[in-house]
């Protein structure tokens, strides 16, 4: 994201982890559940969401000692000197009894090498427990807490089955960042938002940048919407209920939404990484010095601040 002239995220992991040059993310799946599957919330899930890629292969699951001592000797073989943010990805990594968080956060940060935490999850997991125990673990080593919105309007959440509303977003990011808390708290926040999704224009992409703009974030996740063989967003769009954007549409949106954010907030990414075998459209997602190139173009084509 350098070719960017938003704050990097590299720039951000280096203030984050002073003295180190690079970190990387090193990917994990501690085997967590969705509400939003299980019934608490939903059963359906996000339209877009495949949940067969999330089902659990019964005694093939490694440990996430496993995981961490595979993924962290894969990246000094490369990179010896990067630090290493570890980072729970898939499912909802918030969704379990505080003290299996604990003690799954607590083996994580402990392991050696790892010199951070990234953990994404939904701002309906977020509570004030949960709360407490990042901001005393975040005393030992950072903690970022990655907070899915998607999009900041209720009417696109209730279609594509998100199970929680833009206020729900807004009151797990005051949890941290209301009052006192904005000065004291030790977790770095960031959020994901897709752009592309069903019903959406540009206008309502600006809005959800607005939106963060008033409920800022130290960086955010930009994704392409990626229709997926088997989701029933794949049946909407084969159905032609939806039009996925351009290249050029996205491009746009993507330089307006960041010009939007404050200039302190890191934009992590602009693309995504859906496997091809499993990707129906846009078929431009994957090409990522494509979408960077185009975003380039359209933001030298806005006018200045
Ligand atoms: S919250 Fe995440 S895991 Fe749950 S249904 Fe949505 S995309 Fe899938």
């Amino acid at each position: 994201m350098s070719e960017l002239p938003f704050r990097s995220y590299a720039s951000f992991l280096r203030e984050l982890f002073p003295g180190r040059r690079e970190v990387r993310k090193v990917v994990l799946d501690a085997g967590f559940r969705c509400p939003n599957l299980d019934g608490t919330r939903g059963t359906g899930g996000c339209s877009y969401c495949d949940n067969r890629s999330f089902s659990p292969v019964a005694g093939t699951r490694k440990s996430v000692a496993e995981q961490l001592e595979e993924g962290i000797s894969r990246l000094k073989a490369k990179r010896p000197e990067a630090g290493v943010l570890a980072y729970l990805q898939p499912w909802t990594n918030t969704y379990a009894p505080l003290e299996r968080l604990r003690a799954l956060y607590s083996e994580i940060l402990a392991f050696p090498g790892v010199d951070g935490l990234a953990i994404g999850t939904r701002p309906d997991c977020v509570d004030e427990g949960v709360r407490d125990l990042l901001e005393e673990l975040a005393e030992r080593k950072p903690i970022v807490l990655e907070l899915g919105l998607q999009s900041a309007n209720d009417r696109t959440l209730a279609r594509i089955g998100r199970g929680h509303t833009a206020a729900e977003w807004a009151n797990a990011w005051s949890l941290f960042r209301d009052g006192t808390r904005a000065k004291n708290s030790r977790v770095s926040l960031a959020a994901h938002v897709i752009l592309g999704l069903p019903g959406e224009t540009l206008d309502d992409w600006k809005s959800t940048a607005r939106f963060l703009a008033d409920h800022p974030v130290q960086s955010v996740k930009i994704h392409p919407l990626h229709v997926v063989k088997g989701t029933r967003l794949a049946g909407e769009w084969e159905r032609g209920e939806f039009a996925l954007p351009t290249l050029g549409e996205f491009a746009r949106g993507v330089a307006e939404f960041a010009k939007l954010l404050p200039r302190e907030t890191a934009v992590e990414r602009v693309s995504g990484e859906a496997p091809s075998e499993m990707l129906l459209a846009p078929e431009w997602s994957g090409d990522r010095n494509a979408i960077v190139s185009a975003v380039l173009s359209e933001l030298e084509r806005l006018p200045a601040d």
